[in-house]
C-alpha cells in the first residue's frame, strides 16, 4: 500500500485538487472530512460527537478518524490512497502511523493566507455547519496550533511539498503535477 496526504487550512482547495490528482494519477481519494460527515448523516454511534466537534471547529479524536480511515482503506480494492485533510495534528499522525503501519510517501501542503481562506469558505455554499465566520476563525486557530507542527515534522523528513494555493484551479493543478508525474 502507498499513501499521500494533502493538508492545508479550511477552504484552501484540498477537495478540488485531490479529485483531479486522484483521477489523473490513479489514486483512491479519501476525504476524512467527508468520512466524518457520512457518520453524522447515518447517525452512527459517533455521529453526535462528530457533529459537535465539527461545529466547534475542533479535531475529532484520532481513535475515531483512524478507525474510519482503516475501514475505508481495507474495503477498497485499490492500494494507492490520497488522503485529504489528514493528519491534522501530531496525535493524528502518530495514530495513523501506528495503526495503518506506514508513513505517507508524499505530503502536500497547500499554502494560503487567512483572509483568502475565510473568503473561500464563506462563498462555497455547500451548506456545511462549519462554514461560518465563528467556526472558521476557530478552524484557523486549530490549524496553526495543531496542523503546523505536522507540516514541520514532514518538512524535516524531506517529504513535504509546499504549494502556493492562490491561483486558478488549472494553475494550481500544474504546480502539483510535477510531484506525481515522475
Ligand atoms: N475533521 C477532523 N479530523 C480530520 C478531518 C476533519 O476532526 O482528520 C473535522 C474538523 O472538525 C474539521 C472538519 O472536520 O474542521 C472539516 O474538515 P474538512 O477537511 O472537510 O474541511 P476543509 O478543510 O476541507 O474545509
Ligand atoms: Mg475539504
Amino acid at each position: 500500500m502507498e499513501s499521500s496526504c494533502y493538508i492545508g487550512g479550511p477552504g484552501v482547495g484540498k477537495g478540488t485538487q485531490c479529485t483531479r490528482i486522484a483521477e489523473t494519477f490513479g489514486f483512491t481519494h479519501l476525504s476524512v472530512g467527508d468520512l466524518l460527515r457520512k457518520e453524522i448523516s447515518s447517525n452512527t454511534e459517533y455521529g453526535a460527537m462528530i457533529l459537535e466537534t465539527i461545529t466547534k471547529g475542533k479535531i475529532v479524536a484520532s481513535e475515531v478518524t483512524v478507525k474510519l480511515l482503516k475501514t475505508a482503506i481495507e474495503s477498497s480494492e485499490t492500494d494507492r490512497f490520497l488522503i485529504d485533510g489528514f493528519p491534522r495534528s501530531e496525535e493524528n499522525r502518530v495514530a495513523y502511523e501506528q495503526i495503518i503501519g506506514i508513513e505517507p510517501e508524499v505530503v502536500l501542503f497547500f499554502d494560503c493566507n487567512e483572509e483568502e481562506m475565510l473568503k473561500r469558505v464563506l462563498h462555497r455554499n455547500q451548506g456545511r455547519v462549519d462554514d461560518n465566520v465563528d467556526t472558521t476563525m476557530q478552524r484557523l486557530k486549530v490549524f496553526e496550533a495543531y496542523t503546523l507542527p505536522v507540516i514541520r515534522y514532514y518538512s524535516q523528513k524531506g517529504k513535504l511539498h509546499k504549494i502556493n494555493a492562490i491561483g486558478t484551479e488549472d494553475e494550481i493543478f500544474e504546480r502539483v503535477r510535477p510531484i506525481f508525474a515522475k
